[in-house]
């Protein structure tokens, strides 16, 4: 049976079989069946039919329509059969059999046609093919589910139809809102942080005229208070006619960005601040030189102007003298090598050529740049007072010291001329024997009392050596006995009517690695303070001790002792006991004996030490290692 030999009328109405024709041409990549209302049977099957069921027209004529096809309506238990019956017409999705076993999806329209007496009643079927699109469909939202969870990504779109209490609709959020549950704007407006929202509504209706993408960033308040902030970008979506229908669009949790940028940003304020502050100069530099940024104080201090330095003309490198360029070096292979570098004392040359010493310390902004923060502290008035006392050290050791040097000698050589000239003249008596010890007493006096002076300045000639780092050991192999016996007969030549006991191990020697010099006079500043508060009867007891890993010497006296709390105090620099008096008047001391004491056996890598009970007197001692 072919279709252009039937006159049909469709819901008593005339077809005209060129209107069939030409729905069939229209409809020319469609499956067209056409089947017997009354006994299902199919009486046309076009060759798109053909080809989306497998099966030939011939296979297919005559054959029961539903047991061919076994067609299933898709969203719901609609029976197409008596909808047709009732309105002539049915329109829906449909799954349907091919001839391999293989399902596929038709969007299906069918139309129930009669003919003129009513008698034979057909069904013309035209199905386009879904199957694939319906597959891509479901792709696609694999897709979107894949992408969502991967990237904590919420979907979401909002109805532009149906303001103002427009239904938002969230898919798949887990961090947004629940998922897939619909809440209309004045619930979504309830969770967004008030500053955010009217900004927000404007950027939405921007877009929705510019037909541009709407990128919002917003703030939510969690219902415990909490905020979250989220990146938004949503696209409007418009009919035909150019409407808006509505907006779809994603989200994501951007909170913790947003914290790093702040704690980066109240970061960059304090600096900022303490640039500003102008406390020390500040310049922010690149490694190779040039100064990106000063603060004033840097300015005032090297005397040109921001916009001279900046030009690119003026790096650190030019504004630094030429014997300073080596600790530069050193300077940015400390910040490459460990981000920072320790303080250094340096010196730029200011406009006018002058030099002006700083002590700059450095550090690298990041590690993904070549950018130093250096702060710089202006040291020209440090510098000013190190040169004075430089000048005072210097004046001390020559200006004093070598009248003193000239003066003891003469003392000496006047005290032996005497002595020469007494024993020449025994038996002329000119000189009585009184006047004789008078001058012997006087000049005895004079010779100890340049000593004590000697002794002073030589003491503040170290501790500023001290200070400077300029105090020199020569450490070597020695004998510590050696070192002991000689300087106990230095001693006992200075203080002959003193009594020094000297107990020492039997061995021959000690060997140590030490600056003989040196230990030589720690050991004479122990026995000299010994001989100062000992009174005269009283020995001072000199010994050694040793021990596996050190050896220890020590200095015994039976002076006044010193009181527990302040024997911490007395290695300080210039500490003295207060009213601690020597017995013999030798007050005169600037508390710097024993400090130096403590400096000499540290450099050697030694400890000092001392045991007192008031009344009974001292043990001060020193170790050396072995
Ligand atoms: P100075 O060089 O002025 O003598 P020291 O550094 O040698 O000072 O000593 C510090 C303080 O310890 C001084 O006040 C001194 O009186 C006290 N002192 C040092 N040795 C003894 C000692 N053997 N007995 C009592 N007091 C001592």
């Amino acid at each position: 049976m072919e279709a252009s030999h039937i006159s049909l009328t469709r819901h008593d109405q005339h077809v005209p079989i060129d209107y069939l024709s030409s729905l069939l041409l229209k409809t020319a990549h469609d499956a067209i069946i056409v089947r017997n209302f009354t006994d299902q049977c199919i009486c046309l099957w076009n060759q798109e039919a053909e080809e989306l069921y497998g099966r030939s027209a011939q296979e297919a004529v005559g054959q029961h329509y539903a047991a061919l096809l076994q067609p299933h309506v898709l969203n719901g238990l609609v029976d197409s059969n008596e909808i047709l019956g009732r309105e002539g017409q049915w329109q829906g999705e449909l799954t349907q059999m091919r001839s391999d076993g293989r399902q596929v999806i038709v969007h299906s329209n069918q139309t129930l046609m009669y003919d003129q007496n009513g008698k034979l009643t057909l069904v013309l079927e035209v199905n386009r093919d879904l199957t694939e699109r319906r597959r891509l469909e479901q792709d696609m939202k694999e897709y979107v589910q894949l992408a969502t969870t991967a990237g904590d990504l919420g979907l979401w779109s909002y109805d532009l139809s149906k303001e103002p209490d427009t239904i938002i609709s969230y898919h798949e959020t887990p961090n947004l809102l629940p998922a897939g549950i619909p809440v209309n704007l004045t619930h979504y407006q309830k969770r967004v942080h008030p500053a955010d929202w009217q900004p927000s509504r404007d950027a939405v209706q921007q877009a929705i005229q510019t037909h541009q993408d709407y990128i919002d960033e917003i703030r939510l308040i969690e219902p415990d208070g909490k905020m979250r902030w989220l990146s938004v970008r949503g696209r409007p979506m418009y009919d035909e006619q150019g409407h808006p229908l509505h907006l779809i669009g994603v989200a994501f949790d951007i909170t913790e960005r947003k914290r790093m940028e702040e704690t980066l940003r109240a970061s960059e304020t304090k600096l900022r601040r303490l640039v500003d502050a102008n406390i020390v100069g500040i310049i922010v530099t690149t490694l190779s030189g040039q100064i990106l940024e000063a603060n004033d104080t840097f300015l005032s201090l090297v005397g040109y102007t921001r916009e001279e330095l900046m030009t690119g003309k003026l790096s650190w490198r030019t504004i630094t003298p030429p014997e300073y360029q080596q600790i530069s070096d050193q300077v940015v292979q400390e910040l490459r090598q460990y981000g920072v570098c320790q303080p250094i004392e340096k010196a730029y040359i200011n406009k006018e050529g002058k030099h002006v010493s700083v002590l700059l310390a450095a550090a690298r902004l990041d590690e993904t740049t070549d950018y130093n923060i250096c702060f710089i502290l202006d040291m020209t008035e440090q510098k000013d007072l190190e040169k004075q006392r430089e000048l005072l050290i210097g004046v001390i050791s020559h200006e004093l010291r070598t009248p003193l040097t000239a003066i003891k000698g003469n003392l000496q050589l006047a005290q032996r001329r005497f002595q020469r000239y007494i024993q020449n003249s025994q038996a002329s008596s000119s000189l009585d024997s009184s006047s004789i010890a008078k001058i012997e007493v006087s000049l005895e006096q004079a010779l100890r009392q340049i000593r004590v002076q000697e002794r002073l300045i030589n003491d503040l000639l170290e501790s500023t050596r001290i200070e400077d780092g300029t105090l020199a050991i020569n450490r070597q192999p020695c004998d510590l006995l050696r070192i002991i016996n000689e300087t106990v007969d230095d001693m006992r030549f200075i203080r002959p009517t003193q009594a020094l006991l000297v107990e020492v191990p039997t061995q021959e020697t000690i060997q140590i690695n030490a600056d003989p010099g040196r230990i030589g006079q720690v050991l004479a500043n122990y026995i000299m303070n010994a001989f100062k508060y000992s009174p005269e009867d009283r020995p001072v007891r000199i010994g050694v001790t040793i021990e596996e890993q050190e050896v220890r010497v020590w200095v015994q006296d039976q002076g006044p002792g010193i009181p527990p709390e302040v024997q911490p105090h007395v290695w300080d620099r210039f500490y003295r006991i207060p009213g601690n008096k020597a017995h013999n008047g030798e007050s005169k001391s600037f508390g710097l004996g024993l400090h130096i004491c403590r400096v000499l056996i540290a450099e050697h890598g030694g400890q000092v030490g001392v045991e007192s009970e008031l009344g009974k007197g001292s043990t001060f001692w020193f170790s050396l290692p072995r």
